[in-house]
């Protein structure tokens, strides 16, 4: 072949993957599976080997090439400037008001996630990809080039000829952050030092590695071409491939501005992304040059920003506790601070293996995170001080004093039927509202019951007598009849709270309820062999193998409780208690305000459904955002359920009650 021919070809295929790689990355849309899209590279990977021709625009050069020896400084073409901030929503209106007065009463004002990123100026020439640079001080920048290129969702060229600079943040979906961080030697800290260390990375494969987006919000330079509003710009920057997020919003109203505050407030912890605050400019552009700039900042623009996330505090000690199942868990006890509206004191380390990775040690500072779980994480090492101490696991037991095994993650006291705090756990867990729900059994009542009364197991519960009960502190007459018969009437219940109930490692409410699904009845899954557990859907070898485990060792703790009349039912298929979404077939088309597709399909996959990409009659519901077209239409032809955003946020907020 002539090379003017390869290179013909080369093109051909270059356009196509460009199209798919836009399609999968920008849009979050992709129109071909993963097998056939690596069919087409591997041909132009192929051709490019053959011929010793590599097109610039070609997406084998997003991998990234040869590590550099240091970053070139890159000056700005025009100033990037910082935002004015502020953190009431007084001040807000104070400037809101202001600008108003100034211009037009009515201006309009659109409203953006404020991205917690790392800022990102790409300027293009000729249609070409020229340079990618870190903000630095606003004139001068580092050139991070080879970096941004390995990004699949930057366009390396675009239709626009014109020399353009645009600005974006880079991020780290949270998503993409738990996956990493499930496998890495090194815990990345939080999303946003993740992107920042990813891009100002010497090598340009670790950036490759992070799976990075940048979301663009301006455009600062655009030759020969003038913008009328923030909607024009953003039109422009979809229409040449950069990947804009779908939130925005456009309001003119303060109380409106208000409100969507509030409601962003609410929904942010479900977003996939870190954003810490919103962002308000004048529309018009027309209208920004009239009200300029101060040195540092636009004063057509305001930062909300909401209350801080994330802290930094000194770690004080490391308490270490024995859980219900013997697993010994390391609780932080940290200098008291703000986080969030609450003033915390105590977060979560997880296991050892964690402290490790994480490298925090007692007297350090470490970054603490707001989490969904009631104690906050520790994230990692902020800075050590003079006083750092290694953080030393215990080699006994704090309650019994046996001595602890190591399973590589997790510390274990395997004095199953001896150590004080897992009995005791085990009973308050047995107890619990989502296991037997018996009400009036509190951690107090535990302790007395085990130490005066001598209950160990869950099957001597249904042993106490009323004399019994009326021997302990702080029991009458009523609440005496009342837990006596509460504990009596327990005895028939669910299978998946039976299961539950048991404190078998790693089965949570939602595997006891895949496992009672699946068994349907108790003496089924007291029978389970490990093919069976494992090709449970969500479960996987190590759950299987503790709940064998369990059944093999531990399969006393059941007969006892059969043999005092406790009754398990018979597992029934259409259970109410199930939410919506659980295992319906959903397609999401069209744009969303509030959520990416990332983040919806996530969001959805949470609660159970399956998220798929085309409309067909397996489907059970059909999203339909912003500018659905043809998979909406499929939908109403087929009579499928579709819902909009709104009805799609009410039904989520349901749910998740
Ligand atoms: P800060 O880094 O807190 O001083 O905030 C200013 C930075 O916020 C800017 O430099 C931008 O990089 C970033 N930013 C995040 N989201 C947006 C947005 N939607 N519009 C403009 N700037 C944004
Ligand atoms: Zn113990």
């Amino acid at each position: 072949m002539e090379s003017k021919d390869v290179i013909k070809q080369m093109q051909e295929l270059i356009r196509e993957l460009n199209i798919h790689n836009h399609n999968y990355y920008v849009l979050d849309n992709p129109t071909i599976s993963d097998l056939e899209y690596d069919r087409i590279y591997d041909k132009l990977l192929l051709l490019e080997k053959q011929s010793g021709i590599v097109l610039e625009n070609s997406p084998s050069q997003r991998v990234g090439g040869a590590i550099l020896e240091g970053f070139e400084k890159h000056e700005h073409m025009h100033k990037l400037y910082s935002l004015d901030k502020c953190q009431t929503l007084a001040e807000l209106k104070q400037w809101l008001e202001n600008t108003q007065n100034k211009l037009d009463k009515n201006a309009d004002f659109t409203m953006e996630y404020k991205f917690d990123g790392l800022t990102i100026c790409l300027t293009y020439d000729k249609g070409k990809l020229l340079t990618a640079a870190t903000r630095g001080n606003g004139v001068v920048g580092e050139d991070v080039t080879a970096q941004v290129k390995t990004i699949k969702s930057v366009p390396l060229s675009i239709e626009f000829k014109g020399l353009l600079e645009v600005h974006g943040e880079g991020m780290m979906a949270l998503s993409t952050l738990k996956k990493y961080n499930e496998t890495a030697e090194d815990v990345l800290k939080n999303a946003r030092n993740a992107v920042a260390g990813a891009i100002r990375n010497l090598d340009p494969k670790v950036t490759a590695s992070r799976n990075l987006v940048i979301y663009f919000y301006d455009v600062n330079h655009a030759e020969d071409k003038t913008f009328e509003s923030q909607e024009d710009m953003r039109e422009f920057l979809r229409g040449q491939g950069f990947k804009v997020h779908n939130y925005f919003k456009v309001f003119s109203d303060f109380t409106d501005i208000e409100k969507e505050i509030s409601n962003i407030d609410d929904i942010k912890s479900t977003l996939d992304i870190l954003i810490d605050g919103t962002v308000l400019k004048l529309n018009k552009v027309p209208l920004r040059k009239k009200v300029g700039y101060t040195n540092k900042f636009p004063r057509w623009a305001m930062a909300y920003k909401f209350e801080a996330q994330e802290v930094t505090t000194k770690l004080l000690n490391v308490l270490w506790s024995v859980g219900r199942t013997g697993k010994i868990t390391p609780l932080a006890i940290i200098e008291p601070v703000e986080l969030a509206g609450a003033t915390i004191s105590r977060a979560t380390l997880n296991n050892c293996d964690d402290i490790l990775r994480k490298q925090v040690k007692i007297n350090s500072y470490v970054f603490i995170r707001r989490s969904n779980e009631v104690i906050p994480e520790i994230l990692g090492l902020a800075r050590d001080t003079e006083d750092s101490k290694i953080i030393i696991p215990p080699d006994y037991c704090p309650s019994c004093n046996s001595h602890l095994v190591n399973d590589g993650v997790n510390l274990y006291c395997k004095n199953i039927n001896n150590c004080p705090e897992q009995i005791m756990g085990r009973l308050v867990h047995y107890s619990s509202k989502n296991a037997m729900n018996l009400e009036g059994i509190s951690n107090k009542t535990v302790d007395q019951l085990y130490k005066k009364l001598n209950v160990c197991t869950p099957a001597d519960l249904y042993k106490i007598s009323k004399e019994d009960f009326l021997n302990l502190e702080g029991f009458k007459d009523k609440k005496t009849e009342n837990l006596y018969s509460t504990i009596q009437n327990s005895k028939i219940c669910k299978l998946e709270n039976f299961i539950y109930s048991l404190s078998i490692d790693n089965v949570g409410e939602k595997t006891a309820k895949d496992l009672a699904k699946k068994f349907e009845t108790l003496e089924h899954f007291q029978h389970a062999t490990f093919d069976e557990l494992n090709n449970i859907e969500n479960i996987g070898e190590i759950t299987a193998y503790g709940v064998l485990d369990f059944l093999n060792t531990q399969y006393s703790v059941i007969d006892n409780l059969l043999n005092v009349g406790v009754k398990p039912q018979e597992y029934i298929k259409k259970n109410t208690g199930e939410n919506y979404f659980n295992n319906k077939t959903i397609v999401l088309t069209g744009g969303l305000e509030n959520y990416t597709r990332d983040e919806a399909t996530k969001l959805l996959e949470d609660l159970g459904a399956k998220v798929s990409s085309s409309v067909s009659k397996n489907t059970d519901l059909v999203v339909a955002g912003e500018g659905a077209k043809s998979k909406l239409t499929r939908a109403k032809e087929l009579g499928i359920r579709v819902i909009d955003e709104p009805e799609l946020i009410k039904l989520i907020k349901l749910q998740t009650k």
